[in-house]
């Protein structure tokens, strides 16, 4: 067989092969497509509703008047006056939205969550909505769904209320993303459980009157070996420090050390063992909480950088007038209303009850990246003014920043993607 010939059959028999190998990854494509996306049968839309505007429009008068006054003073003070703020929050119903009106909730469906976090940006700065934000859809929904009678009435009714403030501690110094891994430990003794370790980057911390703790309360594989526990924080043992922060400076951050601190063993939220699984349902209202904002709050940044670029001249005409600029905020905007429909497609799929662990995902990582684009291309066009602490969009700017950080990272928010979409690597054991 000459070269030519050797070479055209052989380069036949890898086209073929090749071929073959095409049409099975279009067959496995297509069968893994249909397995990992069931979104499909999901409303994508939010209707609201006169009742929307009275609920938002309570919310506005609360900001307006008990909030946006001293927005400045508690961000040089690093802390703000959780315990009046939610006693206001509390009164008018708004810290439990969605919760069961048997325990003082408004038994509403999520779209008024929406609408309350929507109106929650037009507060000055991200630490107070996102303090509202841990005690309402981070720190009590787990104790919601799952907690019995007698936790519900101890800590879910006056929470509702207003009258306690709750934090939720899962982070440790030595465990972030990697929730498994986690070492505080709640051992049994007798009708109790005995705490000890610690938790970091406590929202909420200096003020709460009550944690949702994660804790390892067996032996076993570190999915099945934990538990949530409601814990007093007045309790001997417990201690805090302060932490300093880059942002979000009104709500404060607290690293907590739990030395031999005695808790009831019924605190435990649900069944023992069942933690790390009632966290992650409880992570999908947390993200929710975190991204549904971003829109809003992008919208509003935009906005007021608009309004500054038509003030603002250059070269003898509004900057605004350049196309680079005028385009970018075309393009901003685009990218802001992309976001809004998956995030109300992830809120359509809560009403209706569906898993929105795969949508909430995707929001959480695509509002976390376009936050960090709309505050730095609008701080941009501030000028020398952006890098001031005068103006909002610094405050922004840094703020915000935390979103692709906190519950749960963009990185981690890619690897449950790829887990949906079928490929994330096994983890190789150590
Ligand atoms: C202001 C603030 C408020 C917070 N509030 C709370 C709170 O109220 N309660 C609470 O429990 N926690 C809270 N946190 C903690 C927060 O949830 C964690 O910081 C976050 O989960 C990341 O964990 P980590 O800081 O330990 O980072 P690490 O887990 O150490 O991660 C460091 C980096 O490595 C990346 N990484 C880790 N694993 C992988 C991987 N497998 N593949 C690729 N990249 C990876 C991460 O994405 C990240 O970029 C808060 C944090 C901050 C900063």
């Amino acid at each position: 067989m000459g070269f030519l010939t050797f070479f055209s059959v052989s380069q036949g028999s890898i086209r073929s092969k090749m071929l073959k190998l095409a049409r099975q990854c279009l067959h496995l494509s297509q069968k893994n497509f249909a397995k990992s996306f069931h979104t499909s049968n999901i409303r994508s839309a939010l209707v609201f509703t006169q009742e929307h505007d009275e609920l938002r429009k309570t919310v506005q008068k609360i900001i307006e008047k008990d909030i946006n006054p001293f927005v400045d003073e508690w961000e040089e003070a690093n802390i703000y006056p959780a315990r009046e703020v939610f006693k206001k929050l509390g009164n008018a119903g708004l810290l439990g939205i969605t919760r069961p009106t048997e325990y003082g909730g408004l038994g509403l469906d999520y779209s008024f969550t929406v609408a309350f976090i929507e109106e929650l940006t037009k507060i000055n700065c991200h630490g107070v909505p996102m303090s509202i934000a841990v005690h309402t859809d981070m720190a009590t929904p787990a104790l919601a769904k799952f907690g019995s009678e007698e936790l519900r009435q101890e800590f879910l009714v006056p929470s509702i209320a207003g009258d306690r403030v709750s934090c939720v501690g899962i982070s440790e110094v030595q465990a972030g993303s990697d929730v498994a891994g986690i070492a505080t430990k709640a051992v049994r003794q007798g009708d109790d459980l005995i705490i000890n370790g610690g938790k970091m980057w406590i929202t909420n911390g200096a003020q709460a009157d009550w944690m949702c703790l994660l804790a390892n309360t067996r032996e076993g594989p570190p999915h099945k070996n934990k538990s949530l526990i409601c814990v007093p924080l007045d309790l001997p043992g417990i201690s805090f420090q302060t932490n300093k922060k880059l942002g979000t400076c009104s709500s404060d951050n607290v690293q907590f050390f739990f030395d031999n601190v005695r808790v009831p063993a019924k605190n435990i939220i649900g069944e023992e063992g069942m933690g790390f699984v009632y966290q992650m349902i409880q992570f999908q209202e947390e993200r929710m909480a975190g991204v549904i904002g971003v829109a809003p709050g992008c919208t509003r940044i935009i906005q007021e950088t608009i309004e500054y670029c038509k003030e603002r001249k250059a070269f003898g005409q509004p900057i605004i007038d350049n196309q680079v600029i005028h385009y970018t905020f075309a393009e901003l905007q685009t990218e802001v209303e992309a976001l809004k429909s998956l995030v109300y497609r992830a809120a359509a799929a809560m009403i209706d009850g569906e898993d929105v662990t795969l949508l909430a995902s995707m929001a959480k990582l695509k509002g976390g990246r376009l936050v960090r684009e709309v505050s730095d291309k609008c701080l941009q066009f501030w000028g020398g003014m952006g890098y001031t602490p005068e103006v909002n969009i610094s405050r922004q700017w840094r703020d915000m920043r935390l979103l692709s950080i906190a519950g749960g990272s963009d990185e981690i928010m890619c690897a449950i993607i790829c887990k949906y979409m079928g490929i994330l690597p096994k983890l190789k054991s150590k």
